[in-house]
């Protein structure tokens, strides 16, 4: 089976991504999500950094306007029936993305395959939920999606080597370069990336020194492209928080608590660039670190 028209479940801020990438290499895609804000965001999201893109000459206007026509948003989860291929980015929450699966299985044809982009949860045990274990897989792309070539692909107890493959090829028809791994909680990416993000918040919180210093001694330090708690910001610290907690239940290892401060910010609705504020005020027309 061809696979030509892809249902993107989430219109956050990996869901738009995803969207915006599986259109802009000529795949049609149905891009849902439950809420009418954050469908329409992540549709403003898309057509800004595909004009950015523009700008930068790496792509026409006319491909623009292309990849806009491809994508059809809604609020309607029936509308994905049609589609051939599924990458689920709902929020990082175990018990949504088991009932999702249900119903993506319920939805989709049996030759569909399911994958999901989250950063920590069992591609095992979303499997289970379906009646297809064997077509549930990890198709974990990384933040801000059109721009970042890895894509962990991850294979649950029963996802067939078809499968693997298939999921494979489709990451290299989109410019990306694949990387297996295995389904531990956090997979590679997040296992090694979360605790280095939590020790530094634990950093500030400590008062070892500021969003600033902490955010440049990783730049000038380890020649990271970007600190750890402007990267927090980057991901949102609602999905931070909530991939801290699901490491930290499902490993069992206290080394993996989440940071209080990281717990505070997330209660207080700062959850970094999407909501306007988290270590950083966005407000302005360039980020500012914030005292704690
Ligand atoms: P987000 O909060 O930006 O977006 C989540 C979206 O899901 C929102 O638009 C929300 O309205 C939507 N949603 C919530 N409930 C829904 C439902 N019942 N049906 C349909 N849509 C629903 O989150 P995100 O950062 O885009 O994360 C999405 C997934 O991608 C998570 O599993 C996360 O772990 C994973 N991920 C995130 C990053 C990152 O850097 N943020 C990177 C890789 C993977």
């Amino acid at each position: 089976m061809e696979i030509k028209k892809v249902f993107v479940l989430g219109a956050g801020t990996m869901g738009n991504g995803i969207a915006h990438t599986f259109a802009q290499y000529g795949f049609d895609v149905v891009l849902f999500d439950a809420f009418e804000n954050a469908l329409k965001n992540g549709m403003s999201t898309i057509e800004k950094n595909l004009g950015r893109q523009v700008k930068k000459g790496t792509i026409t206007e006319e491909q623009m306007k292309e990849t806009l026509s491809r994508i059809t948003p809604t609020l309607n989860f029936s509308d994905g029936a049609d589609t051939d291929f599924v990458v689920e980015a709902v929020s990082e929450n175990k018990e949504l993305k088991y009932k999702i699966f249900a119903d993506l299985d319920s939805l989709l044809r049996p030759d569909v395959i399911l994958a999901t982009n989250t950063s920590t949860i069992s591609i095992t045990e979303i499997a289970a939920k379906t009646k297809r274990p064997d077509k549930v897989i990890g198709m974990h792309f990384m933040n801000p999606v059109p721009m970042m070539r890895l894509v962990e692909v991850i294979r649950g107890l029963s996802t067939t080597d078809e499968t693997f493959e298939i999921v494979k090829a489709l990451a290299e028809k989109l410019g990306k370069v694949p990387v297996l791994a295995n389904d531990y909680p956090g997979f590679i990416a997040n296992r090694i990336l979360m605790p280095f993000i939590n020790e530094a918040i634990w950093a500030v919180m400590e008062h070892i020194g500021t969003v600033d210093a902490i955010d440049e001694v990783a730049k000038l330090g380890f020649s990271h492209p970007m600190g750890p708690l402007a990267l927090a910001d980057l991901i949102g610290l609602d999905t931070t928080l909530a991939i801290m907690n699901v490491l930290h239940q499902d490993l069992g290892d206290p080394r993996f608590r989440p940071a209080p401060l990281l717990k505070k910010l997330v209660a207080a609705g700062h959850f970094g660039r999407k909501s306007g504020r988290g270590f950083y005020d966005y407000s302005g027309e360039k980020p500012v670190p914030l005292t704690f």
